[in-house]
């Protein structure tokens, strides 16, 4: 059954429509949910039961069931979460001198592959549904409404495990509806949409008309390396992927956001900081350089760029007047980077069926009595 979450208001209007309600009270059934940000159905109380119970039979409220919540020493916390399937998620709430934001994840592994990323290491299972990318902001939401009343998630970074543009009409969908003016209303302005490069998508979004942010994961100044690192540059070469990114700007006259993790001795050294400089020059008014500190991942052999190559990485975009910040790292106590709880917890839990089919195996074995 699919989650309540995965509607707009549109939508809510047309089942009630189908079951003979008045279309009114899709505001009050959407205010409930994005307004109130209740947590159960029987909640609103200014709703028939017969008609709680009709939308009890068609939708589920929550996907999502909790199952860790980590509190790192800056704040960002991290949230595990269980699907209706038995999949688990992460979602990551980060504090800014901006604001709130939340970091949500559309889909379960992810098939780009990139070399460098924990998430990558997962084939993609399955997408997730729009209700269950709303569900996670909710969730947060709401533990924030009991944790410190008040506050309120302003900014979403759908950055999390997966690629978007990999899952884009739920992606979109889910845009639609936290975005909704009646609803809660995050701004647009306030959300960026990070993709590994898939060029006919960046196109698509273009034309959708919604002014989110464009991040894209550039990691690299030529084919050759970003090749060696990201397999998707295959399909999408740079000349591919930046014609798409021309379009996109022509379009929508927004800026674009390059990010670029600095692995050591493989992206980071001052000549490719110069090759960075010269791609982005045609689109320099528009283009904003984030060097994101590499987040090792036990499982690849990638290393951290030392604080000096970044640096010097830094200034020589900023001798070229390239815009460009150096990310403030989150959480850095609790493993925030993308999908490493979610991979640490499913490492443990393999860990431990092991050592009980260890210890069921050595009873097995052991002579009998
Ligand atoms: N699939 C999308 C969005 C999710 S990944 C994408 O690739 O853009 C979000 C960002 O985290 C990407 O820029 C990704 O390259 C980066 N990332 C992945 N693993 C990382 C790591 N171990 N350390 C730092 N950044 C990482
Ligand atoms: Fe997928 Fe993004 Fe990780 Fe690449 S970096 S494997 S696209 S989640």
């Amino acid at each position: 059954m699919k989650s309540i979450y995965g509607l707009t208001l549109e939508d809510i209007k047309t089942w009630l429509e189908d079951h003979g309600e008045k279309g009114y009270r899709a505001k009050q059934i959407w205010q409930w949910l994005y307004v109130q940000h209740i947590g159960s159905f029987e909640e609103m109380n200014n709703i028939p039961n017969q008609l709680i119970e009709a939308l009890k039979a068609d939708f589920d409220f929550s996907p999502l069931q909790i199952q860790i919540v980590q509190t790192a020493s800056d704040r960002t916390t991290k949230f595990l979460f269980k699907l209706k399937d038995d999949h688990m998620i992460e979602t990551v709430l980060m504090y800014h001198n901006y604001g709130l934001s939340v970091c949500v994840t559309t889909q379960i592994g992810c098939n780009i592959g990139c070399k460098f990323c924990a998430s990558g290491l997962i084939p993609k299972q399955r997408d997730l549904e729009a209700g269950e990318i709303v569900a996670q902001l909710m969730f947060i939401q709401r533990y924030l409404d009991e944790h410190e009343p008040g506050s309120k998630v302003s900014h979403i970074v759908v950055m999390g495990i997966g690629e978007p543009f990999d899952n884009y009409e739920n992606v979109m969908r889910f845009l639609r509806i936290v975005n909704h003016d009646q609803g809660l209303q995050i701004g647009a302005r306030h959300i960026t949409v990070s993709t590994s490069g898939l060029a006919p998508k960046i196109r698509e979004f273009a034309q959708e008309g919604i002014q989110v942010n464009l991040a894209v994961s550039l990691h690299a100044p030529n084919n050759q390396v970003r090749s060696s690192i990201m397999r998707i540059n295959n399909k999408y070469p740079l000349e591919e992927l930046f014609d798409a990114i021309y379009e996109y700007i022509k379009v929508t006259n927004r800026r674009v956001t390059f990010e670029y993790i600095m692995i050591e001795n493989v992206n980071d050294q001052p000549e490719h900081a110069q090759e960075l400089a010269n791609l982005l020059k045609p689109i320099k008014k528009l283009a904003y350089v984030n060097l994101i500190p590499y987040n090792p991942v036990v499982e690849n052999p990638f290393t951290r760029s030392p604080k000096e190559n970044i640096e010097t990485f830094f200034d020589i975009l900023m001798k070229n007047t390239i815009n460009c910040v150096v990310r403030k790292e989150h959480g850095t106590d609790i493993e925030a980077a993308c999908g490493q709880l979610r991979s640490q917890y499913l490492k443990k839990q393999a860990d431990k069926e092991a050592r009980k089919a260890n210890r069921v195996n050595r009873r097995d074995k052991s002579p009998k009595k």
